[in-house]
């Protein structure tokens, strides 16, 4: 290896200005390596390393000759996003971690073991402009977008940790820091890497998108037919209420969400899930169902009630188990498929909506 005093590789790359594998296509690797002088088939022996065998270290990576591995580890990072911190809850079915990103600043991801299920929730954003008043990250404000290649790899650090026990990732929820579809084209393009069949090979249907709901960006991905699941965060069934809690309903009020929620399924044939944290004396009456059954009956819907987890900047409360059973049976006796979200990691501000990092 040569070094110029500048600090510049022989091959005239300088080392700040390797890109993180993850935030390629395997188009983009393939152009990238023959720029190189190598030849393509390389850059899907490469693309294998990294989403089927999980390698990070391209030392590791034996079908690659000697020479291409040392070219590959000056063009590429393997890690840009760093473990900080682990969290274990008392149970010990949620592992929370804290990353620090290449600019300093933080994220968390969630691995969650259910049964025989292994879900894994990533961030899509430091923060989140949304503001929704009983949300951690939503009380940080934005800080900025993640790259497709810092979700891809939250991912990927999962899938590389299980596979120690020789286990994989069973489920994908983009539902921690950030709104997705306030960073629509990164978070699609993260997908698009993980679905790849010649790579990671996550099938959409094992993937759940979470939006607080940006009515234009729900049409975009009912128009591109995108085959991941849709989940809505609804909360209330009236625009007074809902305004209060999710100040982005001011922008997109019910009236024009549930038809975009419509036109989805309509279109993709799809079941769509809302999400309902459930607040003591907010939003948890009958009042509230009625609303609810009137806005989504005969819908091919479900919904997730999620009783309140706490944040430091919200004072409501989680519902008492007796009423959410009764806002459970509200929905019930009218026909919509409900569930009551298993709560998991709130031990350790694991769960929904309690993720947040401080700022540097
Ligand atoms: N921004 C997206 C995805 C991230 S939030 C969205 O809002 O859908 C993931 C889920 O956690 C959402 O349904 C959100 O409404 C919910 N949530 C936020 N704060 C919560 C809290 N304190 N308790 C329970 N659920 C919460
Ligand atoms: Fe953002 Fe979702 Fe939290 Fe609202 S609930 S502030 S949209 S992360």
């Amino acid at each position: 290896m040569i070094y110029t005093n500048l600090g510049i590789l022989c091959w005239g790359i300088p080392l700040s200005k390797r890109i993180s594998i993850y935030e390629l296509t395997l188009e983009d690797l393939a152009e990238r390596l023959q720029n190189q002088g190598a030849p393509s088939f390389r850059a899907r022996q490469l693309w294998n390393n990294v989403y089927k065998r999980l390698l990070n270290n391209p030392e590791e990576m034996t079908d690659i000759p000697r020479d291409l591995q040392l070219r590959i580890q000056e063009m590429f990072t393997f890690t840009s996003l760093e473990t900080q911190a682990t969290v274990r809850s008392n149970d010990g079915n949620t592992e929370k971690i804290l990353f620090s990103l290449s600019d300093g600043r933080s994220i968390e991801a969630v691995l969650m073991r259910h049964q025989k299920r292994r879900t894994v929730c990533v961030s899509t954003q430091v923060g989140c402009a949304m503001g929704c008043v009983f949300c951690a990250t939503g009380q940080m404000g934005l800080e900025r977008n993640l790259s497709p290649g810092e979700i891809v790899e939250q991912v990927i650090h999962f899938a590389r940790y299980l596979s120690i026990e020789d286990k994989r990732v069973t489920n994908l929820v983009i539902m921690g820091m950030g709104e997705p579809f306030h960073n629509y084209q990164a978070t699609m393009q993260a997908i698009e890497t993980l679905n790849d069949p010649t790579g990671f090979k996550f099938g959409s249907r094992r993937i759940t998108v979470s939006t607080i709901g940006i009515v234009p960006m729900i049409k975009r991905f009912t128009q591109e037919n995108q085959q991941v699941n849709l989940a809505v965060s609804l909360h209330a069934a009236t625009n007074e209420l809902r305004s209060e809690l999710v100040p982005i309903n001011q922008r997109y009020p019910l009236n024009e969400l549930i038809p975009s929620c419509k036109e989805y399924v309509q279109k993709t044939g799809r079941r769509i899930t809302f999400e309902w944290a459930l607040v003591h004396e907010v939003n948890d009456g009958p009042d509230q169902a009625q609303a609810l059954v009137d806005l989504i009956q005969g819908l091919n819907c479900h919904v997730n009630l999620i009783p309140l987890n706490p944040t430091l900047g919200f004072a409501g409360r989680a519902t008492s188990q007796e009423r959410v059973k009764g806002f459970k049976d509200f929905l019930t006796d009218h026909k919509i498929p409900c569930t009551i979200r298993v709560r998991q990691g709130v031990d350790i501000n694991a769960g929904c909506g309690q993720l947040a990092t401080e700022k540097k």
